[in-house]
């Protein structure tokens, strides 16, 4: 190991947690800074792919998130008149030791990821103490940290920006968030109403096409969550509103009496990439790199990819294995998959569940319903949204 070689962290969500446990892991001094006073519990992603799975098993992580979630071992595509195409992530057998996935709320990976930093003698989580500026020189690399204490600099040797989508990191370095947000928000409900009692056979991961609303239903331990599209002239208090909630899960399967409803998200839908992932001594990572719809389960999975990749590199140029070089890599590696992988998915799942044209909606069920029956297909097509084509090609890049 270099001697004072030191990787300071912005952010304690799980990109920021996964690159310092990697790199302390690697023997490399480590210090993660959280804006909050303790770790975020608000529901964001909930679904772990094949992939990320396979590599959070080195953090022991992926049979705690088991033992805490629920596998999902088949996905579908439906609609309201009873068609099905159902895919079934067993053929994925040969190219992962995970084939399905995990339904289970990030915040329970983080604190997974923080309680084995905290056993780790050269890694530390500072809570309360957003980074606030970044400051860098030819071998060192300064931020401002607004702690409890005070305003102070804190010096390293490389810096992660894994500060979430609107990373003050990425502010700091002047680095441009390209890109664009869907004039529509998504609106996320949770209730308990079993829905698999009223559509029989329903996957844990169902996407319903519907040219007047789409909705995709996602089973967590204990509840379904339903995600809608939003119109853009729809307030927040309607949308929100328990009647909105009500009308808009009546129309999923209307049946006698309310639905309970437990959780209520409202959020914008970004389509933004930030223009570089590199500068100097600082790297961007996760949501603070890139921000994209969540229909395809992919923000939270390719930030952690992100996080692998970039904590792999700077642990081998830390120890002396590999020359500084090989940091260029890093963007090179997962800029273009975050650009046209991530985007040309998600942006496929959401035109093909909303399209009105009767003509697209029939071509696409037919080839969903072909890839779905033919093994070969199905494979390709899996190996694709479950992001194992995506890391595959990552990792083929020189
Ligand atoms: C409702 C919803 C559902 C989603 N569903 C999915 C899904 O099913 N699958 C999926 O893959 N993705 C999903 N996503 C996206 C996923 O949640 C994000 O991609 C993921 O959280 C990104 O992780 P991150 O570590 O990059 O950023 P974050 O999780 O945002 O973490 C950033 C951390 O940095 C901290 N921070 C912010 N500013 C500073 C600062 N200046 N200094 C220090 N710390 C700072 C924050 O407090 C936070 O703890 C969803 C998102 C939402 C909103």
């Amino acid at each position: 190991m270099k001697d004072a070689t030191h990787v300071l962290i912005a952010g304690a969500g799980p990109v920021g947690l996964v690159a310092a446990n990697c790199l302390a892991d690697a023997g490399v001094p480590v210090t993660v800074f959280e804006a909050e006073p303790r770790l975020p519990e608000n529901l964001r992603a909930s679904t772990f792919q094949p992939p990320t799975l396979d590599m959070l098993s080195q953090f022991g992580a992926s049979q705690r998130l088991i033992g805490m979630g629920r596998i999902a071992r088949r996905m579908q595509y439906r609609d309201r008149a009873g068609w099905v195409a159902e895919f079934d992530f067993g053929v994925l057998g040969d190219a992962t030791a995970h084939p399905y996935r995990v339904q289970c709320e990030q915040f329970r990976l983080n604190g997974i990821l923080a309680e084995r930093l905290a056993g780790i003698p050269h890694a530390r989580i500072e809570f309360s103490s957003p980074v606030v500026d970044v400051e860098q020189g030819a071998d060192r690399i300064s931020i401002t940290v607004d702690g409890p204490a005070g305003r102070r600099s804190v010096t390293g040797s490389w810096l992660i920006g894994a500060d979430g989508g609107r990373s003050r990191v990425r502010e700091a370095l002047g680095i441009a968030l390209e890109g664009f947000t869907w004039p529509e928000r998504f609106l996320v409900a949770s209730t308990r109403f079993e829905f698999s009692d009223a559509f029989p056979g329903l996957s844990d991961v169902s996407y319903f096409a519907d040219p007047d609303e789409w909705f995709f239903l996602l089973r967590v331990v204990g509840l379904w969550r339903a995600m809608f599209p939003t119109r853009a002239e729809e307030g927040d208090a309607d949308l929100l509103s328990d009647d909105g909630i009500e009308r808009r899960l009546q129309r999923v399967w209307p049946k006698s009496g309310r639905y309970e409803i437990v959780h209520r998200t409202l959020y914008p839908v970004h389509q933004r990439g930030a223009a570089t992932y590199r500068s100097g001594r600082a790297f961007l990572a996760g949501d603070a790199a890139h921000l994209n719809k969540p229909l395809g389960g992919m923000g939270m999975n390719g930030g952690i990819h992100d996080a692998f990749t970039l904590a792999g590199s700077l642990a081998r140029v830390a120890r002396g294995e590999a020359d500084p070089a090989e940091l260029d890599r890093y963007e090179r590696q997962r800029r273009p998959i975050a650009l046209e992988y991530v985007n040309t998915i998600s942006t496929a799942n959401k035109r093909n569940l909303e399209s009105r044209d009767p003509e697209h909606q029939r071509r696409w069920r037919e080839e969903m319903t072909r890839a779905a029956s033919d093994p070969q297909l199905a494979r390709e097509y899996l190996m694709k949204v479950s992001m194992i084509a995506s890391l595959r090609r990552s990792e083929a890049v020189e």
